[in-house]
């Protein structure tokens, strides 16, 4: 499945359009910087996500995530990419694996297991959800990520 941008009712939520429109401004400033980047993934659906094995709690479901790639880059490449992501506030995630080589990008800290709200989370709709984001908000230190 190909790169899907939010829908229109995304955009247009009160609570979540100026997040969107922040991220996306983000994201084009990361690929201005390094224009070979180019998205893979972007907005998944709750039956998309599961599909590709995306985290129950993953902010592509918001739109506030995206997967970026480059068959040239190689890890140093991935991390200054990631690094000027998180000059600019994001999450930055570089897979570089047997499964995965690519730049997860996001708004919002990923969940951590130190987390007390981690346990309560159930997908959709769940408060502890955005509690535990604002908990890991508080926690996070801005850096690249390497899974390898
Ligand atoms: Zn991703």
């Amino acid at each position: 499945m190909g790169v899907v941008v939010p829908p229109p009712d995304m955009w247009q939520d009160r609570a979540l359009g100026g997040a969107l429109l922040e991220f996306k401004h983000d994201v084009e400033a990361v690929m201005g910087e390094f224009p070979e980047l180019h998205a893979i993934s972007w907005y998944r659906d709750w039956t998309h996500n599961a599909e590709e094995g995306g985290q129950p709690l993953s902010q592509h479901l918001l739109g506030l995530a995206i997967d970026l790639d480059w068959m040239g880059a190689d890890l140093d490449y991935f991390k200054a990419a990631g690094a000027s992501a998180v000059e600019r506030g994001l999450t930055a995630i570089v897979y570089w694996n047997e499964e995965k080589r690519s730049l997860h990008l996001q708004a919002l800290p990923p969940p951590m297991d130190e987390s007390p709200f981690v346990p309560l989370l159930s997908w959709p709709g769940d408060f502890a959800q955005l509690w535990t984001l604002i908990f890991n908000r508080l926690r996070w230190t801005p850096q690249v990520v390497v899974k390898t």
